[in-house]
């Protein structure tokens, strides 16, 4: 299955502790991810899913794809706010993130606005508040029941 992850404030922000920064990460001065990310990423890819990233910011796809590489989880594809815009609102649709366009099966996201867009347009989502410290096996547990 395809699972998209939300960046900021999902994976991303200074509001929940960090992972320990790679070497890599060090040098190219990549933004530091959510602590848990680097076991769930790796726990999801072993149950053959695969991962996907959904933002609405317009950071380059290139620079979120080396932030995740030098933390050692490469992700499969990235969406960002330049490729919503054109594949998204060109059809007309008013909505911040529309997942199925990409055949994605299951979104994840920080955002009730999120979940009540794909209430609307029927698209599957998971929502993780900012301070579960718990957020990996709420994930591991809701994609478990999905599918
Ligand atoms: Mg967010």
């Amino acid at each position: 299955m395809k699972i998209s992850f939300d960046l900021d404030d999902t994976i991303i922000s200074t509001k929940f502790s960090l992972e320990k920064e790679s070497l890599w990460s060090k040098i190219i001065r990549v933004e530091r991810i959510r602590s848990g990310t680097i076991t769930l990423f790796k726990k999801l890819r072993a149950q053959k899913h695969e991962i996907y990233i959904y933002t609405t910011s317009y950071r380059s796809k290139l620079k979120i794809k080396l932030m995740f590489l030098c933390y050692g989880i490469p992700v499969d594809f990235v969406v960002n706010q330049h490729l919503h815009e054109k594949r998204v609102r060109k059809r007309g649709k008013n909505v911040s993130k529309f997942p199925p366009e990409f055949d994605i099966d299951i979104h994840i996201d920080d955002s009730l606005g999120v979940e009540m867009e794909g209430k609307k347009f029927g698209f599957k989502t998971i929502i993780v508040s900012i301070d579960d410290e718990n957020w990996t096996n709420t994930i591991l547990k809701k994609i478990e029941k999905a599918f």
